[in-house]
């Protein structure tokens, strides 16, 4: 087996053992939409648990809320997407084939040209002669697409309204009920994971472009004179950020927080969740630093609702390198404003004595992006097979449970253990084929334990627990099985001192 990992090779793994395929595949596979399997669900929601645990503890008054997917025509029009969220795109005059325009000229200079107008895009195509790749027919004016996908609701289809592109407009438009609910106080993070929709021109890349994807957002509304500063700046201040900045795009930084906040430029409160973002990813998602960066944006590459603009990336070695995960966003009063003219109720508040309209901090993730790469960054083709090395606390399966025969006692009592570890633990029971067969499956699907009950079990009450990455095994009490377990999973204590080593490879 070749060791360099590839799209192909995540692909071929993700069907074959049940983590993710495009959708509706006995019709011919249906472009930019993809299902997940039983073990693509447990990572996902490994990864959403692990988000909500780490960015809803950052401070007593964030919350989760559950708005509707569906929105009326009016949030978009106030909050510009109607008019702004549109792609460049660009019709073959031969062939009629459709390609998103700076795509297509990025694929061919090896540069990124996000943000140019159509009428930049258009010259770029003519000046260096790019063609169709289907056919090398010549390509018309680049023009645009408005994103969004509208629907029209009721029996007489005369409500318009569209899948939201976005979770964040659902805490916009629930911002003032939720503010007084929750005793009138800023700053008021509110998060949503839930689906987003967008009609991308051309999906690609499995779960990185796809037309439905799930996001993990936390809208963070502030007082904007207390922009630069945070309660718990200090935590942080000494805290190394990788970044690239927009004017020297080649190389990596690492700079402290106090001085992005003094030579940067950057807001002590924007800053603050910079640091924690990058947290983590070191921290939960276990990314190693070199692999991981912000990138600042552009003038011309910033969304039309930010004023700063940094995008999460990691250096994805199947995509060819970094690659956009997450977004950290100054959304300032973009969209409450927007909200507040067009419906008419107001956004303001009262805050220390004045009437003020909350600004937005937005930390934006894409779930699936960061699927892909958990398991892009898990794969490992090592002693004649695939092994998936999650991060333990996010192992789609926590642990397998063997008995070693089919016979005495055995399995009564590996249920046994079962089921008591069922009560903290995603589990998975395993009888069939030999014992290396059961520990290879387990690896290529990622699971971080097994434990395996043989004869010994059946007079000490002990079991020998087993760890993917090293194979090594240690011997372990039943009774001591889930505390040493929940200690292992968050890293707590060293595999080799939390039993009886009595295998080493
Ligand atoms: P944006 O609102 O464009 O800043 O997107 C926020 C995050 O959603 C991005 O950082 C991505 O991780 C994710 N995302 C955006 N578009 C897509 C897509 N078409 N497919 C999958 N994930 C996406």
């Amino acid at each position: 087996m070749s060791s360099r990992i590839t799209i192909e090779k995540i692909e071929e793994l993700a069907k074959r053992r049940g983590f993710f395929w495009q959708s509706s595949e006995i019709y011919g596979g249906f472009g930019g939409f993809y299902d997940y399997g039983h073990l693509g669900f447990l990572l996902k929601s490994k990864f959403e648990n692990a988000w909500r645990k780490f960015f809803l503890s950052l401070d007593d008054m964030f919350y989760e809320i559950s708005p509707a997917v569906i929105m009326p025509e009016q949030v978009f029009q106030a909050s510009g997407h109607l008019k702004s969220f549109q792609d460049p795109l660009c019709k073959c005059k031969k062939c009629g084939n459709i390609e998103r325009a700076d795509h297509i000229i990025e694929n061919a200079l090896k540069e990124s040209f996000e943000g140019k107008t159509p009428k930049e895009l258009t010259e770029l195509i003519r000046k260096h002669n790019i063609r169709c790749p289907k056919c090398g027919g010549e390509f018309g004016e680049v023009g645009e697409l408005n994103m969004m996908f509208p629907l029209n609701i009721g029996a007489d289809s005369e409500t318009k309204a569209y899948l939201r592109p976005e979770t964040a407009q659902g805490a916009y438009v629930n911002f003032k009920r939720m503010f007084e609910i929750l005793r009138k106080k800023l700053p008021l993070g509110l998060a949503i994971i839930g689906k987003a929709y967008r009609n991308e021109i051309s999906p690609r890349q499995l779960l990185i472009r796809t037309r439905e994807f799930s996001q993990a957002e936390l809208q963070i509304f502030f007082d904007p004179e207390k922009i630069n500063e945070h309660p718990r700046w200090e935590d942080v201040a000494d805290y190394q950020l990788r970044l690239t900045t927009a004017k020297d795009r080649k190389k990596i930084i690492e700079m402290t927080c106090e001085d992005v906040n003094k030579k940067i430029g950057l807001p002590k409160f924007y800053v603050y969740y910079m640091a924690k973002i990058q947290q983590f990813y070191f921290n939960v998602m276990k990314i190693p630093k070199e692999l991981f960066r912000f990138k600042e944006l552009s003038e011309e590459e910033k969304a039309f609702y930010n004023k700063y603009h940094w995008d999460i990336e990691l250096n994805l070695a199947s995509l060819g390198g970094f690659k956009e995960i997450a977004g950290i966003h100054y959304r300032t009063d973009h969209d409450l404003s927007g909200h507040q003219n067009l419906s008419k109720e107001k956004m303001s508040v009262s805050i220390d004595g004045k009437k003020i309209i909350p600004h937005v901090i937005e930390l934006s993730f894409g779930v699936d992006r960061n699927i892909y790469a958990l398991l892009e960054l898990a794969y490992s083709e090592e002693r004649d097979q695939i092994i998936l090395k999650f991060p333990r606390n996010l192992s789609p399966v926590d642990v397998a449970i063997f008995p070693l025969v089919k016979k005495d006692g055995m399995p009564e009592k590996a249920r046994e253990v079962q089921n008591m570890l069922k009560q903290n633990f995603v589990v998975f029971y395993d009888e069939s084929g030999s014992i290396g067969r059961r520990y290879a499956r387990e690896d290529e699907r990622g699971t971080a334990f097994a434990v395996t009950i043989d004869s010994q079990t059946m007079q000490d009450d002990t079991v020998t627990l087993r760890d993917r990455d090293t194979t090594v095994q240690i011997r372990v009490p039943v009774k001591e099985l889930s505390k040493t377990i929940n200690k292992l999973m968050h890293y707590e204590i060293d595999f080799r001192k939390a039993g009886k080593v009595v295998y080493e490879p």
